[in-house]
């Protein structure tokens, strides 16, 4: 892998797991200094810091405790990204949480988490990051959104409500810092093969009586063309490629990956 980060620090949140895991692991090899974040069995998280930690070269990478749905723990969180080399080059709101019901059952305080975590997290750790980013000149942000931030599916209510929250807050952000050295875009992807994902399939079978096979390609991979998950490390690229050199014209953007959901 081609060192293309080499010096700059990284926060990835929701990185103990899934999608956040992945794109710590590519920016590591890219020569990232990363700080994760997330919840998980301490054992997994300090077998995730070993892991990122053997890619910059060091026992165990930075990690932050922080809790998404509580904003002054999301700012302490930047501060310590900062304080790690005096610099924060790139930040990545990831964790999410999903809930799925019908509107009416919906219970608000799922709705409230689901807000707080998928789509509030994102602006706070924004306006944390982002004065540093414009002092130093440099800043690359990614919310990793949905498909689900651009069109909907129903019983997800909350979730594609903050998705498509985290879609408009990105390009109001671009908007914002357009002029400076700095780029904020959305990662809008389909179903990824991941914890959060996988675990929607169980409950499809058992609902219709089905094999997990089939719950999996006829019903949660229904509206992805490719019949086929999209993979984590896809995903990762596609964020190596936003922080990378030769993306900076690339602002405000929500870019899917998809398999062709949002074509169709
Ligand atoms: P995952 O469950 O594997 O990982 C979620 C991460 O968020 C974990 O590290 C978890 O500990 C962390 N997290 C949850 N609540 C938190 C909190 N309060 N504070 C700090 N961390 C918290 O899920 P994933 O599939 O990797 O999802 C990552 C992101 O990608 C989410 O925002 C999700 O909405 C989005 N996404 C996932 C898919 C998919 O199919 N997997 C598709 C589109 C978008």
């Amino acid at each position: 892998m081609e060192r293309i980060l080499d010096g700059q620090v990284a926060l990835i949140t929701g990185s103990t797991s899934g999608i956040g895991l992945g794109i710590a692991r590519i920016f590591a090899a890219a020569g990232a200094k990363v700080m994760l974040n997330g919840f998980g069995k301490p054992e997994d998280i300090a077998a995730a810091r070993a892991e990122i930690g053997a890619l910059m070269g060091v026992a165990q990478c930075p990690y932050s405790a922080a809790d998404m749905s509580r904003p002054a723990e999301i700012e302490a969180m930047v501060r310590e990204a900062e304080a790690l080399s005096g610099r924060l080059d790139i930040l990545v709101n990831n964790a999410g949480i999903q809930h799925v019901s019908p509107v009416q059952d919906f219970p608000p305080e799922k709705w409230d988490a689901i807000i707080a975590i998928n789509l509030s997290s994102n602006f706070h750790a924004i306006r944390a990051a982002l004065p540093g980013m414009l002092a130093r000149g440099h800043g690359r942000i990614i919310n990793v959104a949905s498909a689900h931030g651009l069109v909907a599916s129903p019983y997800k209510t909350a979730y594609v409500a903050a998705k498509h929250g985290v879609v408009g807050l990105t390009k109001s952000v671009a908007l914002e810092i357009a002029e400076a050295p700095i780029t904020c875009n959305a990662i809008c992807p389909g179903f990824v093969r991941t914890p959060l994902a996988e675990a929607q399939v169980k409950p499809l079978a058992e609902k219709h009586g089905i094999s997990e096979e089939e719950a999996l390609r006829d019903h949660l991979l229904a509206k992805q063309p490719s019949k086929r998950w999209v993979e984590v490390d896809e995903v990762a690229r596609m964020a190596l490629y936003l922080v990378g050199p030769g993306s900076g014209g690339v602002n405000g953007a929500a870019l899917s990956i998809d398999g062709g959901w949002l074509a169709a």
